[in-house]
This record gives structure tokens, C-alpha cells and sequence, in this order.
């Protein structure tokens, strides 16, 4: 390539093509394992021959024979015709040994070096810098990194901000940051030696954005830097603000001493002054008489004094609204009292739904029998414990988490709404229990969990593999788990609205008319999914499971509400009609049915009501009658067991504790933005607007008799 570089040009593309000609050949041969060679397609069409180095199948080994050349005392590993392909190696090269290499006085030391210096003997030992693994895991490695202990960190974006590695001799970035200021962050953490020996090197991926930044870096690197920017005229913005200031006012004297971010303003069973009942240990049921209270209404009453035109809160709040649409509190008595008015509508809403799940999972505790017959005891106790565990975490979701969620605090900036994959591992005391693994914080938002964690999918994490085997559990049985509101139908109508329902012939929300066929039948993972303490974490293999995909609809009603805002000519396309609804009005409904992440065909899930354990199930034969559960289900042993051959159901069982063909779903509330497209709708201009769509990623429902949208992007 090199001596390639100095030629004429004719004579330069005769000897490339020459030695491609000769790799493909010898490829196509099989005599080089680190080389693959195919027919690759150039043009729609047209294909040519085409070379790939398979990188893991590259070694290296010592030089059979070394020549140093007379004239520049280069050493080389071969001599072609006697001569080296370097302009200055003007003599035949000498044939020396590996002996003479090491008295060389140019190479004689680095050679030592390398084969004595124990930094070289150590190669390259990489580790893994993420969001996924523990803080603590995170510091340890990159201590070992800072040390010299490990050479190679390969890390997400974590490393952007705030952590200090000192400078480093090279960065590879995986992709093209999406902007300067990231680039300048993560390109930045090489280059601060004083010797100028580093190198950044990014990589540029098959995508739009990738390519342009590839052909045109310059002006990637000109790009003026992105102003924050905070919308100061959505009223919605402003009053979550508001919302927040008040809360932290009513919680100020309640809290003390300092707590995480995220427990500022406690959790939702303090909030509301619920407990959760005593564990069940002996062999009858403990007393607990839960609170009667009202849900929430501390706050309530924190609010009333506010009212008054005087209060000093009032003054507060003027400093938030200057300048914003809300500025109007502070010059109108009615205003304040409207704005407050609706602060109490809005909270009452929101902690009203955390109560009603409170009150059901508390009625189902009390329902388990007190004096059970000994024989059914186990049963009945472990019932009782689970829904204890259950009322203990829903206590345990944290105030800001949600009423974040319902729209009364900021939402953004808080890591609300992840879900977790929890990795099991045998007990180090008692084998034959089991305990979450330390080292790993495996948390997804519901819609890449969807993607990631279901039951069967496998996740990479610290140079491991672990696959998820069900879901958390946060259930009662069988027969609980509609009273609990857990699970849901998703059905459409005739006119192709997809809404969600509590029965499976509810009528559409927006029309009225009746569902158009069975619908599926939801599961709502609230904590996220689990893998099986008998199936720890192991070295990967080659390919990562992925199971099922995920299916966006909205969740319908939105179009209900009155439009927040309707604009024609929509980014200057003549009958272009964009309405927008905004403030959460809107839920998207992500599904993902299981079965093979290829086929696209999935028919839900298997759930195992006592461990969790979950399995993608099979097409049915018969849809009024769901087909025999496979072996590898009914024999499962409990994801909480280190012992695989367990059993988690007895033969003993009278029934098999199982949910069919649940359909794993999530929600989020979103802004919705409708295009009604004018029906001569010019191509390129469609062509354009498709493009920032797909770049942009929403969900898109088309009018119906339309084939349905597929996203399959979620990277
Ligand atoms: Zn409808
Ligand atoms: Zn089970």
C-alpha cells in the first residue's frame, strides 16, 4: 500500500487490484481464516467482490526471519526481491537474527521492554464503564483504570461529564455524538498530555447523520454550540414548577436530615400515612389495623392558609411566573385562588390513584382467611407475604416518581419510570438460596425494557451475560390479579382506534363503537423483570437473545380533549394540517407479544404466579382453548432457587398457577402531534417528511384500512 502511494497512478490501481485479487482468491480458497470475501451489492443490482477482515480472527506471531535494511536501519519482517517498500531503503536488506535485533541500538531496548516491562505482558485487559453496573462496581473499575491496572475502558456515555480520568493516549468513539458540545466532551478526554501523543478516532456508522458528519466533519466542528433552552410560555412547565416549589414548602418541616434526590420529598406511603401489615411468620395471621385516613389530604389542608392574597408563599411564587403565562398570579387575587384551587384538583386526582391501588392490594390482604386449616397454611401465609410485599413497595415508590408521572411535577431530569432487571445469584451462606446480585443496576426506561428485559432476553453487562427468565413479581395469584387492575385490554375499534380497557367489549373511548375483534389481553410489569438465581450470569457467547417486538399505538382518548393548538400550512406545506395536544394528554401503548425477535409473531407469555418465571408461548390451536403447557414450563424450577432441578409446583398442586398469553405492555404519557396530510401531497415533500419522522421516532397512527407502522429502531 505504501510503495502503492508513491506510484504513478495507472500503475498504483494495477498493483491494488492486483493484491485484492490475490486476497479474494486465496480467500475464496479458505487459506485465510481472517478473511471473508462475498458478492456485495454496489448499486441496486449491480454487486462486485468484495473483502472483509474478520477482526477476531486476526492473531499475531513472532517474525519467522528479520532483515534490517543498510541504508535507514529499518527492520523488516520480509524482503521483496531483497528490498523494503520504504523510500531511503536503497540496499538489499541483510538477513539477521532475533539475537542481533536485541543488540540493535535503535530497536534493541524497545524489544526488551517489551517482552520484560509487565505493563506489555498484561496486553490489552479491557473493562466495561456503564450505567448498568452499580456505582460502586463503576468507581472500582475506574480506579483499576486510573491505576494502570486496566488499559482499555470501553464505556456509554457515563464518561461524558463529571468524572476524572486524567488524559488518556486515545479515544475511539463507537458513533457520531450527536452534537459538538458531546463530541468535545467525550473526544476532550484524550489529548490533555503534554507529549501530544493521543488520537481520537471516530467511527462513523451506515446511518444519515453518521455519513453527512463523515463527509463534511468541518462543519460539523464549526457548528455554533446548542443553547439550553427552557420554554418559559407553556403554562404546564411553569406549574409543575410551582407545584414543586409547594411541596417542598410542605415537606421542609416533615423531612430531616439529608436524603437521595429522589426521596426529597419522601415516599408516597408516608405522603398518604399508610402502613404496610407485619410479616406472617408463626402460624396465625398478625393483627393490622391499616389507617382509614383519607388519601393524602395533609397537603390539602398545607394548602388552605395559602389562599390568602398575603401569604408569603404568594411572593414566592411571583418570582417563579415573571415573564411567563402564569405572571397573572401575582397581579389577580381570583387568579391565585383559581391556581390553587386547581393545585388541589390536580394532586387530589393523582394521589387518589396511588390510593386506590393501596386499597385494593390492603382489602386483598385482609381477605386471606385468619385461620386457615393447616393444610392449605403455606399457601395462605405466602399469599398474605406477598401482598405485603407488594403494599411495602408500592409505600416505597417515591413521592416525585409519581406525581411526576401524573403531571403535577417536573418530569424531566428525574430517573422516573425505569424498570429494572434483577439479577439473582445463590446466597454465598446458603447455596440453596438465592439474593440479588451486587454490581449490577440494570435499569431501562418501560419502553427499551420492553425491548431488552423481557422473559428470554439476554442482556450484556460487565463482560456477562444474563437473560431474563420472568417477571419481578408484584402479584397475588390467579385469581387476584384483575381486582388488582393490573391487567388490561388492548383493543380497536372499526374505525381503527387501539384503546385500552378494563373489560373485552368495552366500546371506544372516541367513537363509541365496539371493539373489532378479541383484543389482547395486557400485563402491566410494574417492578420489571427478573432472571433465575439457578441461571447466573456467564460468559457471552456469540449472539444476544432478543425476544418478541415492540409495538407502538397510542393508548387512545387524547382526541377527546380540546387541541392545544391547530396550525395549517404546517411548516410552510400548503394544507398541511398539524394539531397538537400537549401536557400528557396523550399515552402511547408499547406492546411486545414474546415468541421469536425475527418472525414478528409473538402470542404472549406464560406467567408462573408463584415465582414469576415467564416463557413466550406457542401459536394456539384452538383460540377458545390455550394449548398444554410445554414441559420446559410446568417443571420450571422457582427463578428463586439456585437449584435447577427443583420444582416450583409440587405434583401435589390441584391447579396450575399460571397466567396465558399475557401481552407484556407499558405506557407513557406523551404530547401528541397529529398531520392530516392534503390528498395531493407531492412526493419529495412526503419523501422529506417521512425522513424527519423516522429520524425523530414518534409513533405514527395512520388513518385506518392503512397498513400498521412498524418501528423497529430503539437504539
Ligand atoms: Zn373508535
Ligand atoms: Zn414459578
Amino acid at each position: 500500500m505504501l510503495a502503492a502511494a508513491q506510484c504513478p497512478e495507472y500503475l498504483s490501481s494495477a498493483l491494488l487490484e492486483s493484491a485484492f485479487n490475490q486476497l479474494y482468491e486465496r480467500a475464496a480458497a479458505k487459506q485465510l481464516p481472517w478473511l471473508r470475501c462475498e458478492l456485495h451489492e454496489v448499486a441496486r443490482g449491480d454487486s462486485d467482490q468484495a473483502i472483509q477482515i474478520l477482526l477476531d480472527q486476526l492473531r499475531l506471531r513472532t517474525p519467522v526471519q528479520l532483515y534490517r535494511c543498510p541504508s535507514t536501519g529499518t527492520l523488516w519482517p520480509r524482503a521483496i526481491l531483497g528490498w523494503a517498500p520504504l523510500r531511503g531503503c536503497l540496499g538489499q536488506l541483510h538477513e539477521i537474527t532475533h539475537a542481533d535485533a536485541d543488540e540493535d541500538r535503535r530497536w534493541g531496548r524497545a524489544r526488551r521492554e517489551l517482552r520484560e516491562f509487565p505493563i506489555f505482558a498484561m496486553g490489552l485487559w479491557g473493562e466495561e464503564h456503564s450505567a448498568q453496573l452499580s456505582p460502586q462496581e463503576n468507581k472500582r473499575r475506574q480506579f483499576l483504570f486510573k491505576d494502570g491496572a486496566r488499559n482499555l475502558l470501553s464505556s456509554t456515555t457515563t464518561m461524558e461529564l463529571g468524572i476524572d480520568i486524567g488524559g488518556l493516549n486515545g479515544v475511539v468513539l463507537g458513533n457520531v455524538p450527536p452534537g459538538r458540545a458531546n463530541h468535545m466532551q467525550r473526544a476532550g478526554r484524550a489529548g490533555r498530555r503534554a507529549d501530544g501523543s493521543s488520537v481520537v478516532v471516530t467511527f462513523a456508522r451506515n446511518r444519515a447523520f453518521d455519513r453527512e458528519v463523515f463527509v463534511r466533519f468541518q462543519d460539523f466542528l464549526r457548528r455554533p454550540l446548542r443553547r439550553p433552552l427552557v420554554f418559559l410560555d407553556r403554562p404546564r412547565f411553569v406549574r409543575r414548577h410551582l407545584h414543586a416549589m409547594l411541596l417542598a414548602e410542605f415537606f421542609a418541616p416533615i423531612q430531616g436530615g439529608r436524603t437521595g434526590a429522589m426521596l426529597a420529598y419522601s415516599n408516597m406511603g408516608t405522603l398518604c400515612r399508610t402502613g404496610v401489615p407485619p410479616k406472617w411468620t408463626g402460624s396465625t395471621k398478625p393483627e393490622w389495623t391499616p389507617s382509614r385516613q383519607q388519601p393524602a389530604s395533609d397537603f390539602i389542608v398545607f394548602l388552605e392558609p395559602i389562599r390568602s392574597a398575603v401569604h408569603p408563599l404568594r411572593q414566592r411564587c411571583r418570582n417563579i411566573v415573571r415573564d411567563t403565562p402564569l405572571d397573572l398570579i401575582a397581579e389577580s387575587d381570583e387568579a391565585w385562588l383559581e391556581f390553587l384551587l386547581e393545585t388541589e384538583r390536580q394532586f387530589s386526582v393523582a394521589s387518589k390513584e396511588w390510593w386506590e391501588d393501596y386499597e385494593a392490594l390492603r382489602s386483598a390482604w385482609t381477605d386471606v382467611p385468619k385461620d386457615p386449616s393447616s393444610a392449605v397454611l403455606p399457601g395462605e401465609r405466602a399469599k398474605a407475604n406477598s401482598i405485603r410485599y407488594q403494599l411495602g413497595a408500592l409505600s416505597d415508590i417515591s413521592v416525585i416518581e409519581w406525581f411526576s408521572d401524573a403531571g403535577f411535577l417536573p418530569r424531566y431530569g428525574f430517573p422516573i419510570h425505569l424498570q429494572r432487571l434483577s439479577v439473582r445469584t445463590p446466597r454465598v451462606d446458603r447455596a440453596d438460596k438465592s439474593t440479588t446480585a451486587e454490581g449490577y443496576r440494570l435499569e431501562r426506561t418501560s419502553l427499551l425494557a420492553l425491548s431488552e428485559y423481557v422473559p428470554g432476553a439476554q442482556v450484556l453487562v460487565g463482560g456477562k451475560v444474563a437473560e431474563s427468565k420472568g417477571i419481578l413479581k408484584h402479584w397475588t395469584e390467579a385469581n387476584r390479579d384483575e381486582a388488582l387492575g393490573l391487567n388490561n385490554w388492548a383493543l380497536r375499534c372499526s374505525n381503527g382506534h387501539d384503546y385500552l380497557a378494563t373489560s373485552q367489549d368495552e366500546q371506544c373511548k372516541e367513537c363509541g363503537l365496539p371493539p373489532q375483534d378479541a383484543g389482547q389481553a395486557l400485563m402491566f410489569p410494574r417492578f420489571g423483570y427478573t432472571t433465575a438465581a439457578w441461571d447466573p450470569p456467564k460468559p457471552p457467547g456469540r449472539n444476544l437473545d432478543r425476544v418478541g417486538e415492540v409495538v407502538l399505538t397510542t393508548a387512545g382518548g387524547f382526541t377527546l380533549n380540546a387541541a392545544t393548538k391547530t396550525e395549517l400550512n404546517f411548516g410552510g406545506i400548503t394544507s398541511l394540517i398539524a394539531t397538537y395536544y400537549e401536557a400528557g394528554q396523550g399515552q402511547l401503548l408499547l406492546r411486545n407479544a414474546g415468541g421469536d425477535a425475527w418472525s414478528k409473531v409473538g402470542y404472549g407469555f406464560a406467567v408462573c404466579t408463584r415465582c414469576g418465571f415467564a416463557m413466550s408461548e406457542e401459536k394456539p390451536s384452538n383460540p377458545k382453548s390455550p394449548p398444554a403447557l410445554p414441559r420446559k414450563f410446568t417443571d420450571h424450577a422457582s427463578v428463586f432457587s439456585s437449584n435447577p432441578m427443583s420444582r416450583c409446583w409440587p405434583n401435589t398442586l390441584a391447579y396450575e398457577p399460571v397466567l396465558r398469553h399475557k401481552v407484556l405492555a407499558a405506557k407513557e404519557t406523551t404530547d401528541v402531534l397529529i398531520l392530516d396530510l392534503p390528498v395531493n401531497f407531492d412526493e419529495a415533500t412526503l419523501f422529506s417528511l417521512g425522513r424527519a419522522l423516522v429520524l425523530g421516532r414518534p409513533y405514527i397512527r395512520y388513518p385506518a384500512n392503512t397498513r400498521r407502522p412498524v418501528i423497529r429502531d430503539f437504539s
